[in-house]
């Protein structure tokens, strides 16, 4: 950690992401000396390659505009890269290194078999029309094609990217390569090679892997009271199953405030929620406007202010801190399960641990995504397509499979399941025994 603190001492979000990693795993790679001999975490903390290049494109008023494109391949271990592309202006290489180097740990705790990687640009899509978006994705594909392939790298959406930018993405990618198998991008619309529940997939897992938490630690979702946070796509399936398992969302928020529902979100307020992220205008405070009597917008405030049962980061990294840990816990908040990729910082995880929170991480929580991507890649594959059931049926079993794995490497002497712990190792030793087995490479 020393070293890379020496060498990377910008990179402050990779860093913070390997220094979790590396704490949890500690005792278990002291039990294993091959991985010591075969200095498995100084290859593993290295990404295998990122590709850097510059995206140029032409904005509504023909205006010239350049951004950076990326994609950071980080492990190919357990089988082809695999991860989502990033667009936000405060994209840069070291966040999507920790996303990358999250990823291999997550795709390894799916139980299917994805490398990790993470790809994007410091692209802003707020305020863009739909024209500048393709013609930014289009751009930006000019450059990607080359990087992956259905068996090589396949990327998928992330914070900025949803089904339109990956329509725009494949289109692209098409007309380039002359290659038309669709597993090359996951994430697609259901009448082009599009797995259905992808969409929601996030937010259901999410909410599949609380309640599977919730029960070791016998407790049930009915009836709960849930704040969230953001109004993408993730926070979107969320409140989605929350609201179908008898849970109350009581509050989702933006970059601006925060939008209070104390009778609980309505299923035309969640429907609302897609159209606000497809306006690019990144304002919560639209649903307030929308729906006067039932949400009430307070700018500047974080859904974390917010009296509730279970707190479900499902926007941005590093989102909740250690202040609001504590306002949480000063108000009542028992459960707290990271949706959105490292969305609590360590002062934070430290805090919910230290007074007893239920607490899960991301890698583990929002993995069903990235895993019914993985489901997507196995549709096409075999060209075919499964219906709702079949989906929801694989996707809760993996989440449960997924819960079981963090009870069994995370479960601690005294009986409690330290569930960021158990999801490191049990991720990790996945990745490690692969690399292993497969010689110095
Ligand atoms: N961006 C999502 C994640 O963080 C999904 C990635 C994918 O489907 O490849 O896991």
């Amino acid at each position: 950690m020393a070293k890379l603190q020496a060498k990377y001492s910008q990179e402050k979000e990779y860093l913070q992401a390997v220094q979790e990693v590396l704490e949890s795993i500690e005792d278990v790679y002291n039990q294993h000396p091959e991985f010591e001999k075969a200095k498995i975490v100084e290859r593993l903390v290295e990404p295998d390659r990122i590709f850097t290049f510059r995206v140029t494109w032409i904005d509504d008023k023909g205006e010239v505009q350049t951004n950076l494109g990326y994609r950071v391949q980080f492990n190919s271990a357990i089988g082809p890269y695999k991860g989502g592309l990033r667009f936000h202006k405060a994209v840069t290489p070291s966040m999507l290194k920790f996303l990358g180097f999250e990823q291999t740990f997550k795709n390894a705790l799916t139980t299917l078999p994805m490398g990790g990687a993470k790809g994007g640009s410091d692209f802003d899509p707020v305020g863009k029309s739909d024209a500048e978006i393709m013609r930014f994705c289009q751009a930006f594909m000019l450059e990607l094609w080359k990087c992956i392939g259905p068996d090589q790298d396949i990327p998928a959406g992330d914070v900025g990217v949803g089904g339109r930018e990956i329509g725009f993405l494949y289109g692209m990618y098409k007309k380039l390569a002359r290659e038309y198998n669709t597993g090359v991008l996951t994430g697609k619309g259901a009448t082009w090679g599009g797995s259905i529940l992808r969409p929601e997939a996030t937010g259901f897992g999410a909410l599949y892997f609380t309640q599977h938490l919730l029960h070791k630690a016998g407790k049930d979702i009915q009836g709960k009271t849930v704040a969230l946070s953001g109004f993408g796509n993730v926070a979107w399936g969320a409140a989605t199953k929350a609201k179908q398992l008898g849970a109350k969302v009581i509050a989702i928020s933006g970059p601006d405030g925060v939008c209070q529902i104390p009778d609980g979100i309505t299923d035309e307020m969640i429907d609302y929620m897609l159209v606000m992220r497809a306006s690019n205008r990144n304002k919560v405070e639209d649903m307030a406007v929308k729906f006067p009597e039932l949400a009430k917008f307070t700018p500047g405030k974080k859904s974390w202010s917010v009296k509730c049962d279970i707190a479900l980061p499902c926007a941005f990294q590093n989102e909740l801190n250690g202040d609001d840990a504590k306002e949480l816990i000063a108000n009542g908040t028992w459960c707290c399960c990271e949706v959105s990729n490292m969305g609590c910082t360590p002062e934070a995880i430290h805090t919910f641990q230290s007074n007893g929170i239920l607490f899960a991480p991301g890698k583990a929580v929002n993995a069903g995504g990235v895993a019914t991507s993985g489901l997507e890649m196995t549709q096409n594959a075999s060209h075919i397509s499964w219906s709702a059931q079949e989906v929801d049926d694989k996707l809760h079993f993996i989440m449960q499979s997924i819960h079981e794995a963090c009870v069994k490497y995370g479960t601690q002497p005294d009986g409690h399941i330290d569930y960021v712990k158990g999801a490191n190792i049990a991720g990790f030793m996945k990745v490690a025994t692969a690399m292993l087995e497969q010689g110095i490479i």
